[in-house]
């Protein structure tokens, strides 16, 4: 007989402390924040696991504020904190505002006062994630015997079981340096809707020259990453980038896939299409300037 959710039941862990987490590598767990994505996938008829490990009790997770490591600054934002949190919240808005861009872009605020940051990065399809890979953001993860950091973007790159780690802080460094960014959500309705691509873009310029460039990309159900080679055709003297090149470069880096809706090629025409006239745009303000 096919075990299922009625004939045994789900067991729920609520631990105080990361300490007190019982069954962090036991493969039949998984770990539950808001719980909007896994309604979803239940409701999308996938197995419910044998034991949820909730991290709402965990303080550990919890707080926003600007914190010094390694004599460097930056934003840290514990994993529990709803995107709500992170799109009302002041240091957010200073340090990091393309984040509550894409925050203030993701479901209505019903879902957003329950979903978390930790869940919308953990189903790694999540809109914060295309800015937060521009911000360089690092990751917090408790492993069941201690708390490890990582780079947002290697551990994108990581194929992790589902349940094996536990994350509980963001940290974004805080740049002084005067800088440019964007968010941008596509979807095929102006608000309350799937994204076909979220993009987000940083830049830094002094004299006529681009000296830092990250471009990236997510949304729909691609895994979001950076556009390297994109990256490298704009680091450079503004007169020396060849933007038909960028053009392509753009849709070369990036790996999409075709839906009943959308071509892949269609979503590639468009996110070169943004990224080029929101970098234009911004050199033609500094021109102005
Ligand atoms: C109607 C609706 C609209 C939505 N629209 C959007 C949208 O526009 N953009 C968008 O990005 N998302 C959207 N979502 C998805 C979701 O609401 C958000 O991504 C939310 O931030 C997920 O957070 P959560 O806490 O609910 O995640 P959960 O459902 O609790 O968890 C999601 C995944 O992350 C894992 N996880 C959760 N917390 C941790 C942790 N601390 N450490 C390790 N793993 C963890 C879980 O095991 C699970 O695999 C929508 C959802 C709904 C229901």
């Amino acid at each position: 007989m096919k075990m299922t959710a009625e004939t045994n039941p789900t067991s729920v862990e609520i631990p105080s402390k990361l300490s007190a987490i019982q069954n962090l590598k036991n493969q039949h767990s998984r770990i539950i924040s808001g719980g909007t994505i896994l309604q979803i996938n239940w409701e999308a008829g996938l197995e419910k696991p044998e034991h949820l490990i909730s991290t709402e009790k965990l303080p550990e997770l919890i707080g926003i504020a600007e914190v010094q490591l390694d004599g460097k600054l930056y934003l840290k934002m514990g994993a529990a904190m709803t995107i709500s949190d992170c799109l009302n919240n002041s240091f957010v808005r200073k340090n990091a505002s393309i984040l509550a861009e894409a925050c203030e872009k993701i479901a209505a605020p019903a879902v957003r006062n329950r979903g978390t940051i930790g869940g919308n990065i953990c189903s790694k399809i999540g809109d914060t994630i295309p800015a937060l890979l521009v911000l360089e953001a690092q990751l917090s993860f408790y492993n069941g015997e201690q708390e490890y950091m990582i780079s947002l973007r290697k551990w994108l790159a990581k194929p992790t079981p589902p349940s094996a780690e536990l994350l509980t802080s963001i940290f974004i460094p805080i740049i002084h340096r005067q800088n440019y960014s964007f968010f941008r959500k596509i979807g095929r309705r102006e608000s309350f809707t799937a994204a076909i691509i979220s993009i987000a873009g940083y830049l830094e310029y002094e004299e006529n020259t681009i000296k830092a460039a990250r471009l990236s990309i997510g949304g729909g159900a691609h895994l979001p990453c950076r556009l390297t080679s994109a990256e490298n055709e704009l680091n450079k003297a503004v007169k020396e980038i060849d933007w038909s090149c960028l053009y392509k470069e753009i849709q070369d880096d990036f790996s999409s896939y075709t839906d009943p809706f959308v071509t892949a090629e269609y979503r590639k025409k468009v996110a070169a299409n943004l990224f080029v006239s929101r970098v234009k745009d911004f050199l033609k303000e500094q021109r102005k300037e």
